[in-house]
């Protein structure tokens, strides 16, 4: 048995942080956390933190690429990279996540993901906790920096198809598409975390969607509808927007991109202060451009996904508008303590244990706590990532990018 005990630093729990602590793993799982030296075992590994924050792994939900590569590119290489790139950023578990793209781009992202998920060896980087079909079931309009021409409406006989590879845990459609609400019924069945997102959805629409399975919204005030885009589409009397059916059911769970390019430091605070820690997650939202220099790349499938610029701190389409964001979980971590005021242990739950609830993965990951999968990060005072324990291994250092696309 491996035993690995981290000392003297402060573990960062759920509700609160705890100085000097002990965290215990034996083998791959966490046997204890508190403050007891005397339950340091003989002969275990002992790591000095040297005041480190012992943090759990960070678990993200919507990521799409990094190190150059983007899941939709549909290879186990890219699937591989991405997965490498992030865990260097303090990403344990995450869920890849599909831009639009034909049936046989994200049947390619669907297996290979599988393939890297049954793989997976410490080496791999962050374990997947499963796919978000996020694409291609989108609003027209509302797509962003999404190739519309491959977004449609959800057929049966194609989704069926996408949920039986057992790997899809969370799933987005636009709730006013004809054909969501079989949809969001199905993914409901399939025990997936059903989501609105780039969608002009009303009130009535999200309401129906909640009736049908649908729990959360994503990337909150990007590509979602507001009182005034409803009213463009449906006229008078003006109706709630997917704002306030989100802000006002407290069932309703929603995410924010917090690497402080794409809101503002208010909009950080108030979605923190409105929703709490339990209902919002952080997400990177991240493409491909993730530690690789300035410059053009492609959102989505490397053969034909829209071009965007990074300019190093977030992607930027050609109209002008963002691109999703070029930063790990620890920049949003920071930003979303430093910049949105959120104490630490609460920026700290909204990138673990709420996206772990969220998705139904708690039981093992998202928090330090007896019994749970030693996913551990120590992150330094200014919240730099130092070191990086998945599954009890420490990750090794090196960041391995494609430079050739
Ligand atoms: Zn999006
Ligand atoms: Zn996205």
């Amino acid at each position: 048995m491996t035993i690995l005990c981290i000392i003297n630093g402060t573990a960062v729990l759920p509700d609160r942080l705890l100085r000097d602590a002990v965290v215990v793993c034996r083998d791959e799982r966490i046997s204890y956390v508190g403050t007891a030296r005397s339950r340091v075992p003989a002969g275990a590994k002992v790591i000095d933190a040297k005041g480190a924050y012992i943090c759990p792994g960070f678990v993200d939900i919507h990521i799409h690429g990094g190190g150059g590569a983007d899941v939709m590119d549909g290879t186990v290489d890219a699937v591989s990279t991405v997965c490498q790139s992030h865990s260097r950023h303090g990403t344990t578990t995450l869920f890849p996540t599909t831009s639009t793209g034909t049936d046989d781009q994200i049947h390619a992202m669907l297996a290979a993901c599988v393939e890297v998920r049954d793989g997976w060896t410490v080496d791999a980087g962050s374990k997947i906790g499963g796919v978000h079909l996020y694409g291609p079931y989108f609003a027209k309009g509302k797509v962003g920096c999404h190739n519309e021409s491959v977004c449609r409406t959800p057929k049966a006989a194609e989704f069926r198809r996408y949920f039986d590879t057992g790997i899809v845990r969370v799933a987005t459609c636009a709730a006013e598409l004809p054909g969501a609400a079989a949809f969001y019924r199905y993914a409901t069945k399939q025990g997936c975390l059903v989501t609105c997102g780039h969608s002009n959805s009303s009130w009535s629409e999200m309401d129906a969607g909640f009736a049908n399975g649908m729990r959360h919204v994503d990337h909150f005030w990007c590509a979602m509808s507001n009182v005034s885009s409803v009213r463009n589409r449906l006229g008078v009397p003006m109706q709630g927007s997917m704002l306030e059916y989100v802000l006002s059911n407290p069932e309703m769970s929603t995410e924010v991109i917090a690497d402080g390019k794409h809101l503002a430091p208010e909009l950080l605070n108030f979605a923190w202060r409105m929703k709490g820690s339990q209902r919002l997650c952080l997400v990177t939202d991240c493409n491909r451009a993730l530690d690789m220099p300035p410059g053009r790349y492609r959102f989505g499938p490397k053969s034909d996904g829209s071009w965007f610029t990074s300019d190093g701190e977030v992607g930027w389409a050609s109209t002008g508008s963002l691109a999703s964001a070029v930063m790990g979980m620890d920049h949003m971590v920071r930003t979303m303590h430093k910049i949105g005021g959120v104490p630490l242990h609460e920026a700290v739950r909204m990138a673990t244990l709420t996206p772990a609830e969220r998705t139904g993965i708690d039981e093992h990951v998202g928090s330090l706590a007896k019994g749970k999968q030693a996913d551990i990060v120590l992150l330094s005072k200014t919240l730099k990532v130092k070191q990086v324990y998945i599954n009890g291994h420490r990750t090794k250092k090196g960041v391995r990018t494609l430079f050739e696309c």
